[in-house]
């Protein structure tokens, strides 16, 4: 045994690995698990609990059950199978009503700890053969429980954690149990007003109670109080944003509503209304001196872009400049050819910047420095870009309107960084972001309580729905036929795998090796490409270029082409592995067809025997409403899996979950209460500092 030296925790800050010698140990798995402080220890809650709590006479266990005994050891021995393999150890349990076999596998070392003559907690699974037997139970001397938690590992609702390899719930709940046991200094960081008004344990009480309840009762009462936190932190950090924003000033960008109206009335498509009511409510903003916060949502194809340049345009139409920030370079491309053939009939500046290439439309390609410099005066009035935008030394000379398409969000430092190279420092820029992942109103309240949100909820008239369909492998041959047809018909074809390269272990199809596969056995009359993250700017450049002109017939790719780009000749996309991939991105490789006039195809391909799964493709197959869609796939989510708060910018929730609608607006009426009473957090120091202490978990 390790011996247990530690020290008392002052500062829950502290790096787990001091705790004590197998803390540090395991702090390398530990930090996998995101796990660095006593602090994270402490909140890295448990996903589901064992419940050992009723302890059975011996003589009352039946087969095919879960049960915990109180008993003493008999004897203890280890053997080998039959099969010579697994060595077993066999003990014999007695209390005063019986006594009963414990088999343990390939756990030797039980016959080393546990010695006859030793009273011992059981807990685990009975079962039958030629008499009742434990198999591979958990165990827990009687005499090492004279603790104020009592038991660790049985005879308790035990905890059960999120592992990763080379850590066990045993080692997680003695060293959470330790550092319960030896921690001062939980501070607790509610009002007193809210613990009293809705009687929420304390903070310290909570925690001992999610790792070790004491009842169901109390169990429900810490994960009450905890999930309650969760979202309280979140709109509180979010209200007090907004605050903030509400404060500043950002420069008034009048409506050029001539100039404005005539361009869209020569626009090739007429307005939906929700695009207008959208556009209304952004220009709306614009005209205001304190800067804007809005969120454009809007299922794939619902035609971002077109408000999006609105704005712009009035933006410009006011001698201003603005930014439009793309994730991928491909897609600041592609914004760069739609803006520009939007705004032919004018003469100002649009100018591209990624990290490799500098471009000014009409002069062409452009030594970076000297792009950079015609930002900087203010020459250049609309500059698309990727994130190169901020990172590297771009100033402008008055930026008024800086927006970011789909996913990737500002964060706090990224916005500050715009501000300072805004032109003039002491106003904001206004912010719009547009995003793929729609979300409902309700729901998107909650996690960007800060923003003002306009959803465009309509598709433009005239739009087919794409057939969308599950396709076993005897199908295959069936739908390349149908896929032979289209491509003569003059149509293109996306296919997507969930790797680059093939891979024995996960036996997913790969990019280069399915496209090998089709250019020589299937399709060797057409001209196939492959598209992939690896390659270098200029190669996706010059794919996506003959793509888009119909020089490829299909194109092979990653997940790169998931969001935003838009080829209306493509009708069909097909899908390999599609279980790997996520409803809402599933849905948004769909939405890269039916973007023309031609009736397009969803073909998923899956061999999974997982009923999750299959539901998941279900649900996408009688299902083309993104915001369903999105909605579903949250509640699809089990329990323990995180949200993927990068991919799908949603908050990191670890106990509350989206749908917890009656303690969401709890949350919300409490953090709007606090604000009122205490806008500043001056009252609540523990409050704020627990704030700051958020990441960036959303942003503004
Ligand atoms: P997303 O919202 O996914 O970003 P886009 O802005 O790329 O969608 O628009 C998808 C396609 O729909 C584009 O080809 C665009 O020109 C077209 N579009 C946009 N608005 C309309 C409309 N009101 N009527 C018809 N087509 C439209
Ligand atoms: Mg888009």
């Amino acid at each position: 045994m390790v011996s247990d030296f530690y020290f008392m925790i002052a500062d829950l800050r502290s790096p787990v690995s001091l705790f004590n010698q197998i803390a540090a140990k395991l702090s390398s798995k530990l930090k996998k698990l995101g796990i660095e402080t006593i602090e994270d220890l402490l909140f890295y809650y448990p996903f589901r609990y064992d419940d050992f709590s009723q302890i059975l006479d011996i003589k009352d266990l039946t087969a095919g059950t879960i049960a915990t005994i109180r008993g003493k050891v008999q004897l203890i021995e280890n053997q080998r199978s039959w099969r010579r393999r697994v060595l077993i150890t066999e003990c014999i349990v007695n209390d005063i009503t019986g006594s009963v076999k414990v088999i343990w596998f390939g756990q030797p070392y039980v016959a080393k700890i546990l010695k006859s003559g030793d009273e011992v907690f059981i807990s685990g699974r009975v079962d039958y053969n030629k008499g009742l037997f434990f198999s591979s139970p958990s165990y827990e001397k009687v005499t090492q429980t004279k603790e104020e938690f009592g038991t660790t590992h049985t005879a308790r609702l035990v905890p059960v954690y999120n592992l990763t390899k080379g850590i066990t719930s045993k080692q997680l709940r003695y060293l959470i149990k330790m550092v319960l046991s030896n921690v001062s200094a939980i501070r607790e960081y509610l009002p007193g007003q809210i613990i009293r008004g809705l009687k929420f344990p304390g903070l310290a009480e909570a925690i001992k109670q999610i790792h070790f309840p004491d009842s169901k009762t109390k169990l429900d009462q810490a994960q009450k109080r905890l999930k309650f936190d969760e979202f309280f932190l979140i709109q509180l950090k979010n209200q007090l944003a907004r605050q903030k924003l509400n404060n500043s000033k950002a420069t008034s960008v009048p409506f050029a509503s001539e100039v404005i109206k005539k361009w869209v009335t020569k626009l090739p498509f007429k307005l939906t209304d929700a695009q207008r009511r959208s556009a209304w409510e952004i220009l709306q903003d614009l005209s205001r001196d304190r800067p804007m916060n809005r969120l454009l949502e809007g299922d794939v194809g619902s035609g971002k872009t077109v408000v999006a340049a609105m704005a712009m345009l009035d933006v410009v139409q006011n001698n201003l400049q603005v930014a439009l920030m793309a994730p991928t370079e491909i897609l600041a491309k592609q914004h760069y050819h739609t803006i520009t053939k939007l705004f032919s009939d004018f003469d100002f500046k649009i100018g591209l910047m990624t990290r490799t290439q500098g471009e000014i439309f009409g002069d062409g390609r452009q030594d970076k420095k000297d792009l950079i410099k015609k930002i900087k005066s203010g020459k250049i009035k609309v500059v698309i870009g990727t994130h190169a935008l901020i990172q590297e030394k771009v100033y402008f000379y008055n930026l008024a309107l800086a927006i970011v398409d789909e996913q990737h969000r500002f964060g706090v430092q990224q916005r500050k960084a715009l501000q300072q190279k805004s032109g003039h420092p002491e106003v904001l820029p206004h912010f719009l972001s547009m995003t793929a992942t729609p979300i409902p109103r309700s729901l998107a309240l909650t996690i960007y309580g800060d923003l003002d949100i306009s959803i465009i909820d309509q598709m433009p008239a005239g739009r087919k729905k794409v057939i969308t369909k599950i396709v076993q492998s005897a199908q295959r041959d069936k739908a390349y036929r149908f896929i032979r047809q289209e491509i003569v018909r003059g149509r293109q074809v996306f296919v997507i795998c969930p790797l680059i390269d093939p891979s024995d272990k996960l036996g997913f199809k790969s990019v280069r090796e399915e496209a090998v596969r089709l250019d020589k056995k299937i399709f060797p009359e057409f001209k196939i490409a492959v598209l992939h993250g690896r390659l270098k700017s200029e190669e996706k450049e010059m794919i996506m270029r003959d793509f888009s002109a119909g020089k490829i017939n299909i194109l092979v790719s990653t997940s790169v082409v998931e969001v935003g780009v838009d080829v209306p000749n493509a009708t069909v996309m097909m899908i390999e592995g599609a279980d790997r991939f996520g409803l809402a991105q599933l849905h948004q490789f769909r939405g890269r067809v039916g973007r023309g006039q031609d009736q397009s195809y969803c073909f998923l391909f899956s061999q999974t025997e997982n009923d999750f799964s299959k539901e998941r493709l279900a649900a996408l197959v009688s299902s083309s409403d993104g915001f369903k869609l999105a909605e579903q796939d949250l509640r699809f989510r089990g329990p323990g899996e995180t949200l993927g708060t990068v991919q799908s910018g949603m908050p990191d929730l670890h106990l509350a979950n989206l749908f917890d609608f009656a303690i969401i607006k709890q949350a919300r009426e409490w953090s709007e209460r606090i604000i009122a009473w205490d806008p500043d957090l001056q009252k609540n120091p523990n409050l704020k500092q627990k704030i700051g202490d958020l990441e960036d978990i959303h942003l503004e």
